[in-house]
């Protein structure tokens, strides 16, 4: 019975000479390999040419300290929920007295790692983060020979505000709109949309 039809005949032709010592399609192919040697190369000579990456390129984290050197992550798992590869993993701890300065809020993640292996670079983890800690850069993730490597922890991830990061290309107008809120509060922003 026919499944599909998607069937070939087959030709039992006999075979001529030349096509039985593959001469005619070697020089075919030897053809093709030296008219490429005229054609623009499509490869660049990586890392000392980079190529020009879109706006809306997302590459390896960052979790970013606020402008008094604190981290503002708070360590609430909404980046680690709406991941859709659960590449986040973290561990909260409680702010102790004298720690403002490291930490901004009371709460914040003892340990924050990333598997680099299993992120998409989706960057969900971004739009989910309600402290403006986790950011996607325009950096490429190293190259490493062991697995292990590609998890990356605080130590990988947690930099500086001076290194700012320009994410506006990659926000629709309504996140931009909702950025400008003083606070975040979105469900205002909401409550306004649904009177309207
Ligand atoms: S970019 Fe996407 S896949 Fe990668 S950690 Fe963030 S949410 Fe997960
Ligand atoms: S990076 Fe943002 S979303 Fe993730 S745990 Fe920290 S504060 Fe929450």
């Amino acid at each position: 019975m026919q499944l599909t039809n998607r069937g070939k005949v087959v030709s039992n032709k006999e075979q001529s000479l030349a096509e039985k010592i593959y001469f005619p399609a070697i020089i075919k192919g030897m053809a093709i390999t030296f008219s490429h040697l005229f054609k623009k190369r499509p490869t660049i000579m990586y890392p000392e040419v980079k190529r020009q990456y879109a706006d809306v390129y997302r590459g390896q984290h960052v979790l970013k300290l606020d402008e008094n050197g604190a981290e503002r992550c708070t360590s609430c798992g909404m980046c680690a929920i709406a991941c859709p590869a659960e590449a986040i993993i973290m561990e909260s701890a409680e702010r102790k007295k004298g720690e403002e300065h490291l930490y901004r809020e009371e709460k914040y993640a003892k340990t924050y790692e990333i598997n680099m292996l299993r992120c998409i670079f989706c960057g969900l983890c971004e739009e989910a983060c309600p402290k403006e800690a986790i950011f996607l850069t325009d950096r490429i993730v190293d190259a490493e020979y062991e697995r292990d490597t590609f998890i990356y922890g605080k130590d990988k991830l947690v930099e500086k505000i001076d290194k700012r990061i320009d994410v506006t290309k990659r926000q629709t107008p309504e996140v931009q709109e909702f950025k400008k809120l003083p606070g975040y509060k979105h469900n205002e922003l909401y409550q306004k949309k649904l009177k309207k």
